[in-house]
């Protein structure tokens, strides 16, 4: 049975900050490969918690499908997980996820996996030291890792507008990493701004009719419906006003008022395709925050960058991305090298 380490030990091969998708695959490709991993995360009852019920696959021609298909052949965890009892609902063409169920099951990868120490903690600073990186918390503790990858989605210098009213925060109700933030600038890593939005989420019992177009009825099952096409930067008395001109809305009651994340991402050329920093030897980046869209490229970002880490650490040969990963290598290479940001596969970017 795996005895985790990090209590008694401050040294890993592998540390990652972050335990969205990106963050996870990250951590359990690294433990796979045969790197002590630790996984540093905010908060391990939102493990991979996404913030609305995401919707993966959108037909057969769709790359995020074929995305899937190279992560199921090279090992990675979310092909298998969205196949387990109640995490995704198929709707037509579309699958639905339910972020509740994909979150408990990452966690319960993350906690059972050999050689992978969950740990709850927010990171302030990584610093390099003589081939070693020190990864400090709010806590006051210092870790040290031969490899780090930094996978920490919307929350460095994050602000969250709900309501018309800005504040500082990585999503709605949680907090920002702007520490963090300051400390990868610090390094000679260049950022840029960018945005993620939600919508607002109804109240079905208010709703005459869920499948008007306004809110996708296959969503509906999921428990909350999502009001898209509203308003989601001024107050909640303008959404609701709104959303109730629409017909069949008369009498709709929002939930949860829609919320705009604003944050920062890596810029191109800060990464190479392996995704280690151009001027940080053993510093990574995955997912959001590397500059990419959605869940299912964040897992894949997080997939690579966490083998690569693994195999920088150990001195194991890294990841191979041969024919049959075409989909996850366009994605690499656009996140190294692409200037319109944040990257996605679904419309292949030019010269990819
Ligand atoms: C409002 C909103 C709606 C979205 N809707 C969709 C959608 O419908 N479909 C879709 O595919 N994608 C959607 N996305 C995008 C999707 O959420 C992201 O692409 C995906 O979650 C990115 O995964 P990630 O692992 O990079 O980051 P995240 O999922 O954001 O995870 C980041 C992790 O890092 C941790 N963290 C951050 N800073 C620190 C720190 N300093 N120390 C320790 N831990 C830290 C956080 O606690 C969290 O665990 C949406 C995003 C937002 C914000």
């Amino acid at each position: 049975m795996h005895v985790n380490s990090c209590n008694s030990l401050d040294f890993h091969d592998v540390a990652v900050v972050g335990a969205g998708p990106a963050g996870c695959e990250a951590s359990l490709a690294a433990a796979a490969a045969g790197a002590s991993t630790i996984c540093l995360t905010i908060n391990l009852d939102a493990v991979a918690l996404h913030p609305a019920n995401p919707v993966l696959v959108d037909g057969t021609g769709d790359p995020r499908m074929r995305l899937l298909e190279e992560l199921h052949g090279a090992g990675a965890a979310l092909p298998g997980l969205l196949k387990e009892p109640g995490a995704s609902i198929e709707s037509g063409a579309r699958t639905v996820i339910d972020r509740r169920v994909l979150g408990l099951a990452y966690k319960e990868r993350l906690e059972s996996a050999n050689g992978l120490s969950p740990r709850q903690s927010l990171v302030t600073s990584i610093s390099p030291g003589k081939g070693i990186w020190n990864v400090a918390t709010s806590l006051g503790e210092t870790f040290r890792a031969a490899a780090v990858v930094v996978a920490a989605g919307t929350y460095l210098n994050g602000v969250v507008t709900a309501g018309g009213v800005s504040t500082p925060g990585g999503r709605h109700g949680d907090i920002p990493a702007n520490a963090l933030a300051c400390c990868i600038k610090s390094l000679g890593i260049a950022m840029e701004r960018t945005t993620a939005t939600s919508y607002p989420r109804l109240d079905s019992r208010s709703v005459d009719n869920a499948g008007d177009g306004l809110v996708p009825p296959d969503e509906a099952v999921l428990g909350e419906l999502y009001g898209s096409d509203v308003d989601v930067d001024g107050n909640g008395a303008a959404a609701l006003k709104q959303l109730r001109r629409r017909g069949g809305y008369s009498e709709g009651w929002i939930t949860r008022l829609g919320y705009t994340v604003h944050h920062h991402i890596l810029t191109a050329d800060q990464v190479d395709p392996t995704l280690q920093a151009l001027r940080q030897s053993g510093l990574f980046f995955a997912g959001k925050a590397a500059g990419s869209c959605n869940y299912t490229e964040a897992a894949a970002l997080g997939f690579v960058a966490g083998k690569n880490a693994a195999a920088l650490a150990t001195g194991e040969a890294d990841i191979k991305l041969t024919t049959n990963h075409i989909f996850i290598t366009k994605l690499c290479r656009a996140v190294s090298r692409q200037q319109s940001r944040p990257v996605t596969i679904r419309i292949p970017p030019p010269g990819c």
